[in-house]
């Protein structure tokens, strides 16, 4: 498992500087406390996952940019192993590997997310426009959907609008693990 702390330190700390945000106005953009932002900052602690999409929102960018560089690739095809991706922020019950970080000319990027047995996370809606896609791999996760929970088996996908209130949650007693393809506006 990666730490992904020093490099959530320095990215969070160097966007903050670019926007010419104080920790106090950071606090305010993203709803995480000062004290919070300035301890991820000086890599003392470790968010989850809901925290880090907090900040992702208030910067109106993606989560993988918090998570890890986008991958250098030339012109040959890029290949990515999740198992060596796979992050577990603050030992949550949300693994996120960033299969595909984003990139703004793509204005995409593709998450595989492992939810542990008993996991649930509600989202708070994502900037307008954005468009999620969600493929099922293995096990049974549960979307919350316009107020409902759907539970989707393997193979099953879905789109849905992710400027809406949406959750994810897994009520089985293995892993769910889905591919979750994330459209930010331009
Ligand atoms: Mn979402």
């Amino acid at each position: 498992m990666q730490e992904p702390n020093q490099y959530l330190a320095t990215t969070l700390r160097r966007l903050r500087k670019e926007r010419g945000w104080s920790l106090d106005a950071c606090a305010q953009a993203t709803g995480v406390s000062k004290a919070m932002l300035g301890q991820i900052e000086r890599g003392e602690s470790s968010p989850t996952v809901a925290t880090l999409w907090k900040i992702a929102g208030g910067f109106n960018t993606s989560l993988s940019t918090f998570l890890e560089p986008v991958p250098e690739s030339g012109p040959g095809p890029l290949f990515r192993q999740p198992e060596s991706l796979r992050h577990r922020p603050a030992g949550d019950g949300m693994l996120v590997a960033p299969l595909f970080p984003f990139e703004a000319r793509f204005g995409f990027e593709m998450l595989e997310l492992t939810l542990l047995p008993g996991y649930q996370r509600l989202s708070e809606p994502h900037e307008p426009g954005v468009i999620e896609h969600v493929i099922v791999q293995q096990g049974e996760p549960e979307l919350l959907l316009d107020g409902h929970w759907q539970r989707l088996g393997p193979g099953a996908a879905v789109r849905f609008h992710g400027d809406r209130p949406h959750g994810y949650r897994n009520t089985g007693t293995s892993e769910a693990v889905f591919y979750n393809l994330i459209h930010y506006p331009a």
